[in-house]
């Protein structure tokens, strides 16, 4: 029997599993499809929050960890596995923001490099935008990192593990509970024991855990974002540029990732013309070139949405031996490092990086959001 089974291989479940592994427990992974092939691979990759001033405390706390962490994991995953997740430094450049003031408060509080610049600035840093741009909020600090390349490495790393076992293709039917306890999980075709389980199943946690009434009425809903990938050639943008709530991101192969919609369509995995016409329009709004580049590649993901995006890092109270690491909605990525983290200090028992009680599901399941 595994120390750890764990539901779900998006980054948020391959983060976890190599956390534990590194500290000597075995590890099940289990993905209804492949590792890395839903939001953790549809996403941009900016690492922040968008307008990071307008999300509460609590995401700021996990985000400001990861931050500091990110740097250093793409290192280590490089080094581990030969394939580099490409994390960029390149800062995050604000266009057209109305609540500067808010941003520059929450900077001096949060002492966090942020400064409002002017149309010399803007047109220093990146030639290439739109004329017109008089004023914007830089963040020097904030990087991307190459998703899809982030989970190749996290599954490099996890299948040279010896502690570590990946099933692919294998479906959670539900969570096996006996007497209060977690024992492990039902798969399509056999049943599977654990000491401790942890749900890391993304926008399908709710389903889940609210098969056998284990945990009914998680709050967590399925959110399509839509993006679309420029073949450019490198040079023409060099950092995240925001305007109007939308981002262009510049790969190192010159590729220009343009996001994101934000539906609730269910389950819904569709791309639709309308928001390839919308998100064409709000990349030639940042980079007028990109008119004339062909549109590579047009997808959708679903985010794991909760209330005020915040997640549910911790055990299930009504439940022993469960655990959940879900709900990041639109900022999983920058978010996974801390609240792997944050989880793993619970399980081990070690001091935790930041204060767990806001996350735990007992006290968001007690929130009203
Ligand atoms: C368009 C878009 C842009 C985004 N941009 C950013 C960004 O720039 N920065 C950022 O930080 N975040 C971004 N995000 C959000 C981020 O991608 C997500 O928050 C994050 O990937 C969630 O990771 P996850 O591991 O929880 O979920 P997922 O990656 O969806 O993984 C969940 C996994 O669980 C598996 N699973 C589900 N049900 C079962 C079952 N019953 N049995 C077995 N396996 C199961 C699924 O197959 C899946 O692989 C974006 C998302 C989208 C869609």
């Amino acid at each position: 029997m595994n120390d750890f089974l764990i539901v779900g291989g998006g980054v948020i479940g391959m983060m976890t599993a190599r956390t534990l592994a590194n500290s000597g427990a075995d590890v099940t992974i289990i993905d209804q499809g492949e590792l890395c092939k839903e939001s953790s691979w549809a996403g941009g990759g900016i690492v922040s929050p968008l307008y990071p001033w307008r999300y509460r405390p609590e995401i700021t706390a996990l985000a400001n960890w990861s931050q500091g962490y990110y740097p250093e994991l793409a290192n280590l995953l490089a080094e581990e596995t030969g394939i580099d997740p490409e994390f960029r430094a390149g800062g995050m450049l604000m266009l057209r923001v109305e609540d500067d003031a808010e941003a520059l408060a929450w900077a001096a509080k949060n002492q966090q490099p942020l400064h409002h610049v002017d149309q010399q600035f803007i047109y220093e840093k990146e030639a290439n935008l739109a004329a017109g741009k008089e004023q914007a909020i830089w963040m020097p600090e904030v990087g991307s990192i190459r998703n899809p390349r982030l989970g190749k490495a996290l599954k490099k790393s996890l299948e040279q593990h010896p502690n570590v076992r990946i099933l692919e293709h294998v479906e959670v039917k539900s969570i096996r509970v006996m007497d209060g306890q977690a024992i492990g999980v039902n798969t399509s075709n056999a049943v599977l024991g654990a000491g401790q389980v942890i749900v890391c199943g993304g926008a399908w946690s709710a389903g889940i855990l609210a098969e056998e009434a284990v945990l009914p009425n998680l709050p967590i809903e399925p959110v399509r974002g839509q993006m679309m990938v420029y073949k450019a050639e490198p040079g023409l943008v060099d950092r995240v540029v925001m305007l109007d709530g939308r981002y262009v991101i510049p790969r190192n192969d010159g590729r220009i990732l343009v996001g994101s919609t934000l539906e609730y369509e269910g389950f819904n995995k569709q791309t639709t013309e309308e928001a390839r016409q919308s998100l064409q329009a709000s990349a030639e709004a940042i980079l007028p070139a990109l008119k004339d580049i062909p549109v590579e590649h047009h997808w959708c993901g679903l985010r794991p949405g909760s209330p005020d995006g915040i997640p549910f890092i911790g055990a299930v109270e009504s439940t022993g031996h469960l655990h959940l690491n879900t709900g990041h909605f639109r900022n999983g990525l920058v978010l996974a490092p801390a609240a792997t983290e944050l989880l793993c200090n619970q399980l081990l028992g070690q001091t935790p990086i930041i204060d767990p009680s806001a996350y735990l599901p007992k006290t968001r399941l007690s929130t009203k959001n």
